[in-house]
């Protein structure tokens, strides 16, 4: 038997069954340092790339499962995004992509710089609408902070999209319109699995519906924060 040097409680197994820390934990070494930091980033950076590959493949799994409490394979949406968010944007500096034109638009800067940005921008529309379209089609089994967690699941995977058509964007074509339409398919799916309606063309209208409702309430919040952004960073940027 061992003590956790944690929080002291009395363990049989290599982690503390209270505080989950490893048993065997002891003085810092160089060796132990230079070995748990290295594992500590293999095993982000690994749970990363398997959240990644799980999104690409089939984003509504990631989310069913997120939601029902299977967790611990996939990297936690908040860090996961804002892991991506950062990635995206130093890719993007460094690739060469920033943006030079001098649109009016704070909104619509945004934009043009990355698509993932605007899709979290999306988040609040996009869920009004969903409780909305959907308030008798299931809607009442996803409370809001489920679906915004998977709104933010499916933000990093429009991140994701972005990184991955870089270097097209950098060297080939402008693909900006292509991002959000890859992004549009995705969400499309999560939305169709989730509330699987019958007969197909009712599910189809349904998720027009969704689309023009989203854009309408979308229209209305960036003209708000338009607003907000102006009166806030207006003074400081002329
Ligand atoms: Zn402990």
């Amino acid at each position: 038997m061992k003590k956790c040097l944690n929080c002291g409680n009395d363990c049989y197994d290599r982690f503390c069954p209270k505080c989950g820390q490893s048993t065997a934990t002891g003085r810092t070494t160089w060796r132990s340092f230079s070995l748990t930091s290295l594992l500590e980033m293999l095993r982000f950076q690994g749970r990363n790339l398997h959240t990644c590959g799980e999104l690409l493949l089939h984003p509504w799994t990631v989310i069913a499962n997120y939601t029902a409490g299977r967790r611990v394979r996939y990297s936690s949406p908040l860090l996961f995004l804002l892991t991506l968010a950062i990635l995206g944007t130093l890719l993007s500096s460094w690739a060469g992509l920033e943006d030079n034109d001098d649109r009016s638009s704070y909104l619509l800067r945004f934009h043009s710089f990355s698509s993932g940005m605007f899709t979290v921008c999306m988040l609040p529309p996009a869920i009004l609408s969903l409780r909305i379209v959907y308030r008798k089609y299931g809607i009442k089994r996803y409370n809001t902070p489920e679906l915004l967690i998977a709104g933010i699941y499916l933000s990093a995977l429009s991140f994701l999209i972005d990184i991955i058509l870089l270097p097209f964007d950098a060297w080939i074509i402008d693909t900006s319109g292509t991002n959000f339409t890859i992004f549009l398919v995705y969400c499309s799916v999560c939305v169709f699995k989730a509330f699987p309606i019958r007969p197909l063309w009712k599910a189809e209208l349904r998720f027009i519906w969704f689309v023009i409702l989203t854009g309408l309430f979308l229209g209305i919040y960036i003209l708000a924060l338009e607003e907000i952004t102006k009166l806030i960073l207006g003074p400081i940027i002329e």
